[in-house]
């Protein structure tokens, strides 16, 4: 099975890696705009296939995409020292009204998987782009707060001494500062968080959980502070969500997609928990909140609409009326 990764940066390379070693597919297409950088690493990715899972690990221009099942897109800028995901904005958009037209006409039955930041922006703006080649925003998907959800799983194992497995919690939201943590939903084995807390006679009180909480929010931030840029994490996020669709997993993760409603804020991309099976989403959760949380997601849900729209002004054709899907939960195409 093939997958494109467009980008060979930092993320794209990884990503395109953690695929290898997982064995997630038998193909690898990269196209970046830097020719030299997308031959290296699939040269270098290549090299590791004898140690790991065999694949064809290439690099081509987009029609050489045809194929795909999934393509990754992960081109654009990353973020500087310092600034917010939401400041990547223009510059990312801008790439991507090339890119994404590209990546449909070489490959228009792909699902897109969008990992470039803003991701809930990239993804709307993505599924708008999308739109014009029919493809419904449930073959859209942005990886979201998957790999916040991660981090709040390995924090908390970590903090109870508990593999990560076991612990079950999510991150909703913009994949971004505004993120909310579900604290009500946490569940470890068979508990409540509270529960278990007293079970095990560890305590978590609400200055461990506000550690907690900077340690997932801020992660990006201080890893970008310490080594220039995020990946490993969200690069094996990108391989296991590959590895659903190509398997038909049917696994629910906090994926970013267009969403007609999200705490009251009407169309909107953020993350919320989806079923993700081989053809896309299909079916997105509204989760039973606490008061605050969901006026917390309200106002991460608000941030997310407010940049949308400030960028919709720029790209207005490019985000046509859908009508909202009963299957997926999101939207889907009026046809
Ligand atoms: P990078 O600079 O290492 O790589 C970006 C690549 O995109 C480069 O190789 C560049 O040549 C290529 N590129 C730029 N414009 C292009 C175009 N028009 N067509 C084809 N290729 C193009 O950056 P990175 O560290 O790999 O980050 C990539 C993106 O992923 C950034 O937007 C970053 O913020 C984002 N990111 C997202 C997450 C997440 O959780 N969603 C996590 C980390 C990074």
């Amino acid at each position: 099975m093939k997958v494109g990764v467009v980008g060979a940066g930092l993320v794209g390379a990884t990503s395109a890696y953690a695929m290898v070693m997982r064995g997630v597919c038998t193909e690898i297409m990269f196209v970046d705009k830097n020719t030299l950088r997308a031959e290296a690493e699939s040269e270098d990715i290549l090299h590791a296939t004898p140690f790991a899972h065999r694949a064809r690990v290439k690099f081509g221009d987009y029609q050489d995409l045809a194929g795909s099942r999934v393509v990754v897109v992960a081109a654009g800028v990353g973020q500087k020292p310092g600034e917010t995901r939401l400041q990547l904005l223009t510059r990312n958009a801008a790439v991507f009204g090339a890119v994404i037209p590209n990546i449909l006409k070489a490959a228009p039955d792909c699902i897109l998987l969008i990992v470039s930041n803003p991701v809930d922006i990239m993804t709307h703006l993505a599924a708008g782009l999308a739109s014009e080649f029919d493809v419904p925003p449930c073959r859209v998907l942005g990886s979201g707060t998957t790999l916040d959800t991660a981090r709040f799983r390995a924090l908390l194992g970590r903090y109870f001494g508990i593999d990560a497995q076991h612990v079950h919690g999510y991150v909703l939201g913009e994949h971004g500062d505004s993120e909310m943590l579900t604290w009500s939903l946490v569940s470890i084995g068979p508990m409540g968080l509270d529960e278990f807390s007293r079970a095990s006679g560890i305590k978590l009180d609400e200055n461990s959980k506000r550690v907690i909480d900077q340690n997932v929010r801020r992660a990006a931030y201080k890893i970008i502070e310490g080594k220039g840029a995020t990946y490993y994490g969200i690069g094996s996020a990108v391989a296991y969500i590959v590895e659903v669709i190509l398997n038909d997993n049917r696994t629910i993760l906090t994926l970013s997609a267009r969403t007609p409603d999200v705490a009251g804020v009407k169309d909107v991309t953020v993350s919320l928990p989806r079923l993700l099976g081989g053809a896309g989403i299909i079916s997105t959760f509204d989760p039973p909140l606490s008061a605050n949380e969901r006026s917390l997601l309200q106002k991460s849900a608000n941030i997310v609409k407010t940049a949308t729209l400030e960028l919709g002004g720029k790209y207005a054709g490019k985000l046509p009326v859908h009508i909202e899907c009963k299957e997926c939960g999101g939207f889907c195409p009026t046809e």
